[in-house]
């Protein structure tokens, strides 16, 4: 499993391991947070309203969920346990919060931290995302030096300095398991 701070890289690398690893199966998140262009419903993300969601978490339907920024993302349960039960690789690709309760869930689990090369360079990728006010871009920084300070819970941290290498070091990791 896949965490770290917003803004570090994490769909990048989703991205690349989709292309150069199509072995490995990556876990559909359902989110109440709006679809954007270019994503596709069922691929990128399983787009639900807040009703539906409530309905899937009152129905113990996903693995783990959290409220990120505003919005509610959750694992559905019944595709992950169907790949791992089949020697499927799983890769999900979650916040901190999410990570801890797949913790709970599945305590073999391989928890994989991704961190910034520096705060500076996070910091930076996290302002350069567009022209947001500044206090949406400071509560984004707060939450993520927030995000960074877990990365001691985790099994394994990966320093995105390049997205090839640090995908490949992710891949190394899955199959040392
Ligand atoms: P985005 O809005 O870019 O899809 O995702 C925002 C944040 O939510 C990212 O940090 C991403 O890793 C995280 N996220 C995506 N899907 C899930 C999920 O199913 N569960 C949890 N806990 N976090 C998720």
């Amino acid at each position: 499993m896949l965490s770290g701070p917003a803004g570090v890289g994490k769909s990048t690398i989703v991205a690349y391991l989709r292309e150069h690893h199509p072995d490995i199966w990556h876990s559909v998140s359902v989110t109440t947070r709006p679809q954007r262009p270019g994503e596709v419903d069922g691929i990128d993300r399983h787009f639900v309203d807040g009703p539906t969601f409530a309905g899937m978490v009152e129905a113990d339907e996903l693995l783990e969920h959290a409220q990120y920024a505003g919005h509610w993302y959750g694992t559905p349960r019944g595709a992950v346990e169907d790949k791992l039960a089949a020697g499927v690789p799983v890769l999900l690709e979650i916040e901190v919060q999410g990570a801890r309760q797949v913790r709970r869930q599945l305590p073999d689990a391989l928890l994989v931290f991704l961190a910034p090369p520096s705060w500076d360079e996070l910091e930076r990728r996290l302002r350069g995302r567009g022209t947001e006010p500044a206090e949406v871009i400071a509560a984004r920084l707060a939450t993520a030096s927030i995000e960074l300070a877990a990365e001691e819970e985790f099994d394994a941290t990966i320093v995105n300095t390049s997205v090839p290498e640090a995908a490949e070091a992710l891949v190394a990791l899955m199959h040392a398991e």
